[in-house]
């Protein structure tokens, strides 16, 4: 995948899908469930995440308390030692998370190192069917030109809804 192409288009193209996804902050049309169900079944079948690993490059996973202690378990070390030696605490929310970019875990070959005890931020990631996607807009805004499966998601979504909806 040429990241550096979609961070072009997709800069280009945010303002329209930022608007949108406020839009839909306000007014939530009717069957909008199914349609997010089937416009993301849609777009994975022309993604493949190891071919891109962006979120990995340029995002932190926020970390749980039992993250911390699963994956530190998994690298024998104590969760002290796994925080003091990767971790910062955000003084706001106190969420843990990466003190730098690219993951510490991330390999040469797009692979997470630790996949089968990744964070479960990591897991849940784009979070496009988590939960009624409305409630995600923010993130979406958040994640729109760096995430290629959130950004074809939205601009599916976004053409869908305006054709098919008065709203
Ligand atoms: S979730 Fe998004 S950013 Fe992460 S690897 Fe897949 S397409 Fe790329
Ligand atoms: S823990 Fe793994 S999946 Fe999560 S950001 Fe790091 S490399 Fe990516």
């Amino acid at each position: 995948m040429d990241l550096k192409k979609f961070s072009k288009k997709a800069a280009k193209n945010k303002p329209k899908l930022v608007k949108f996804l406020k839009k839909l902050d306000k007014i939530v049309p009717e069957g909008m469930d199914a349609v997010v169900k089937e416009v993301d079944e849609e777009i994975w079948k022309d993604i493949d995440c190891l071919e891109c690993a962006n979120c990995c490059k340029t995002m932190t996973p926020t970390y749980t308390k039992e993250d911390i202690k699963r994956i530190s378990q998994h690298l024998r070390m104590t969760p002290k030692d796994f925080k003091n030696k990767w971790l910062y605490q955000d003084e706001k929310n106190k969420d843990w998370m990466n003190r730098s970019t690219p993951c510490q875990f991330l390999g040469d070959d797009n692979k997470c190192s630790i996949y089968e005890v990744r964070p479960d931020d990591c897991a849940g990631f784009p979070h496009h069917t988590k939960k009624d996607f409305d409630l995600y807009n923010d993130t979406y805004i958040q994640n729109v030109h760096r995430c290629p499966a959130t950004y074809e998601m939205v601009s599916k979504l976004r053409k869908r809804i305006e054709k098919e909806y008065e709203w």
